[in-house]
Order: structure tokens, then sequence, then C-alpha cells
């Protein structure tokens, strides 16, 4: 195959009238400022964890709302829980508590 520097990468349609959404609901009834975040990544650029690896916050909550548990479950155990973030954010998200609501969401296995 010829090497264009490039490749297509494979279909990442989500449905959104399937996906799970349990631990999205969970996290917005106990931490509600979840509810007001508008995904601006402001918080991306000041978390701690992204300085070693991929994670951050915004990422997070792209999953969570997308029902993507699966991920949510393997980004989550990056933070730090240093709450930079939560310093950061326009919008006053308590994005520790949101990540702290999210670990025990994950924890009752919603
Ligand atoms: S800075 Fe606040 S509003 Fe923006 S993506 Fe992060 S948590 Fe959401
Ligand atoms: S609390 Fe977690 S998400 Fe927020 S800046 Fe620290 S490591 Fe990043």
């Amino acid at each position: 195959m010829i090497d264009f520097g490039y490749k297509i990468q494979a279909d990442r349609q989500i449905n959104l009238d399937t996906t799970d959404k349990d631990l999205a609901n969970f996290v917005r009834k106990h931490e509600n400022s979840f509810n007001i975040c508008i995904g601006c990544g402001t918080c991306t650029a000041s978390c701690s964890a992204g300085n070693f690896t991929n994670f951050n916050f915004r990422k997070l909550q792209l999953f969570i709302c997308r029902g993507e548990i699966a991920d949510v479950k393997t980004e989550i155990a990056k933070c730090m829980l240093c709450g930079k973030c939560q310093l950061a954010c326009p919008r006053g998200v308590n994005t520790r508590n949101v990540i702290m609501t999210i670990r025990k969401g994950l924890e009752e296995q919603l």
C-alpha cells in the first residue's frame, strides 16, 4: 500500500439514543455544577496530570456525556485530584467533586 502520510480512521459514530447515561445522570444529580460545564477546555490547559499523560477533565466530561464508560474507567485513574482545573474554570464547576462523584458512581457499578 502507498504511504500517503495519513490513514483513514475507523468509523466512530456514537448513537446517543442507545449509550449508557446512568453515570452521567448520577454525576448530574450529585454534583449540580457538572450541568453548567460548557466544555470550553480552560481546565485542560491547567491539568497537572495532562503534563504527564494525555488526560484532561474536558475529555472525561465528553466521555461521560457520550456514555463511553470504558474510556471513563481508563482515564479517571490518571487524575491526581490537585484541584488546579477548579481554579481555572470560568463556570465554577466543582471539578474535584465531579471526579470524586464519578469514582463513587463507578464503585457502585452504574
Ligand atoms: S473549564 Fe469548566 S466549563 Fe470549561 S471544560 Fe473545564 S470544567 Fe467545563
Ligand atoms: S484535579 Fe485532576 S483533572 Fe483537575 S487539574 Fe488536577 S489532575 Fe487535572
